[in-house]
């Protein structure tokens, strides 16, 4: 039997385990100490540590990694499965090693780096030894590549590295930065001189690169390379996004279940209206499509195991990642009323993760041209004057293949 969407018994048994982990000790790291598991801090890690190497001792660590890179090899569905538990929990992702921006540089690092590169920055990435950024964005362009300007010169036996880059995600605390020039994709330490990060205390950094010299062996992968290590990066980052949202849908979707079965409205539960009714359903449909959508992918990524045969379901789930997220939030919110809208309930964080699932990697639009044109590579224009759907033009070319009956029944009459 080819198609089962059953989840093997001993996985569930781990995930079984993941959501009671998630609950019990996750969950009250992350409302006391939020950031105690990514920080360096001796105090922070004592607490986020034995978390850590729990999740080791049960196998899960840094699930999506491949056997011979250290990790269990369970490939993206088994990642899917995890994340849409672990994206309900902010430091969960970095607890189980699955967070961003680390996977997708682990990913590229795993691909295009040499033995020397993997041994100096991969494990220890995997073993969160060391953080990392992916440093792509430029402030005069980020949906278009065309538009990027840093660059690359080769010096003897260096790079020099000259450019701008905006909204490097975790750019100030990350100890390597990969960074995306017009003539390749290099691995720069954070300390080298010339790296001058713009504003420290945000997420998103603001980076200059000013004469920013790395050794010939930074590069990672070929010279002029960078697009299509960029499409492998962004790809798994892009699948990885999608599972965590399943997590926030779900739980905007309980939260929406048990407020209407909870709250009192005209005589009766907010549950028995019908509009009320309508908002669940709707919402229920729309999670099931969106996470057979991510699943289906994420089974594509590990039959083919290259992320260019899936550029267009990659790019179909990041287009209805935003909508459904924005979609099912709203409902929910909305059914709690002012409590809903109040800083008390996550929903307005939630309703600007949902904006941001929309530009972060790409906005919807470019992904909509992607499925469009990927989608139009296996059809055809017609040959003729008419659509080849023509009901005329098809029932003569029907009746061709039937004249001695057509004839003979026109005979009869
Ligand atoms: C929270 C967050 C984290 C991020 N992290 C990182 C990171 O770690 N590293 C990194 O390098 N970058 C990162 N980014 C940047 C992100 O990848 C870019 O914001 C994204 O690629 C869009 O680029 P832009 O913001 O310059 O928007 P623009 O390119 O200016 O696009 C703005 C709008 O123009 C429209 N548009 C653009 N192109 C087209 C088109 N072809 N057709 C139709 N309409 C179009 C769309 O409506 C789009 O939303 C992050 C962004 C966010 C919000």
């Amino acid at each position: 039997m080819a198609w089962d969407f059953s989840t093997e018994p001993e996985f569930q048994e781990q995930l079984d385990w993941v959501g009671e982990f998630c609950r019990t000790e996750i969950e009250p790291l992350d409302l006391v100490f939020p950031g105690a598991a990514y920080s360096r801090d001796p105090k922070a890690k004592a607490l986020a540590d034995p978390l850590k190497q729990q999740v080791k001792d049960r196998g899960l660590w840094a699930l999506f990694l491949d056997r011979d890179l250290g990790g269990p090899g369970f490939g993206q569905l088994k990642l899917a499965l995890l994340n849409e538990i672990l994206g309900r929990y902010d430091s969960a992702p970095v607890i189980f090693g699955t967070a961003a921006p680390d996977t997708g540089n682990m990913e590229i690092l795993a691909a295009y780096g040499t033995e020397e590169q993997k041994r100096r920055w991969l494990y220890p990435l995997m073993n969160q030894e060391i953080f990392s950024a992916y440093s792509m964005t430029e402030p005069q362009g980020g949906s278009d590549p065309n538009l990027f300007k840093t660059h690359a010169e080769r010096d003897g036996d260096e790079w020099v590295i000259n450019g701008e880059k905006w909204f490097t995600s975790a750019g100030a605390r990350a100890d390597i930065l990969i960074v995306m020039c017009t003539n390749g994709m290099f691995i720069v330490p954070r300390e080298t001189p010339g790296v001058e990060i713009m504003d420290y205390p945000v997420l998103h950094n603001h980076i200059r690169y000013n004469n920013v010299r790395v050794p010939a062996d930074h590069l990672l992968g070929k010279p002029g390379g960078a697009f299509v290590i960029a499409q492998t990066r962004l790809g798994g980052g892009r699948i990885h996004h999608a599972m965590r949202t399943i997590a926030q849908l779900r739980r905007a979707f309980d939260m929406m279940c048990e407020r209407a079965l909870s709250r009192d409205v005209r005589g009766g539960k907010l549950a028995n209206l019908q509009m009320t009714q309508e908002k669940i359903a709707d919402s229920w449909i729309e999670i099931e499509q969106f996470r057979l959508l991510v699943l289906r992918t994420a089974w594509l990524i590990d039959k083919y195991k290259d992320y260019k045969k899936v550029r267009k379901d990659i790019a179909a789930v990041k287009v209805a990642m935003p909508k459904v997220y924005h979609d099912v939030v709203y409902r929910a919110m909305h059914l709690h009323g002012s409590l809903g809208v109040s800083n008390e309930m996550p929903f307005a964080a939630m309703l600007m993760g949902a904006a941001v699932m929309g530009i972060a990697d790409g906005p919807t639009e470019v992904h909509k041209i992607t499925v469009a044109r990927q989608v139009l590579r296996d059809h055809k224009a017609t040959d003729g004057l008419f659509p080849s759907a023509h009901i005329p033009t098809r029932r003569s070319a029907a009746r061709e293949r039937f004249a001695d009956l057509v004839e003979a029944e026109v005979g009869n009459l």
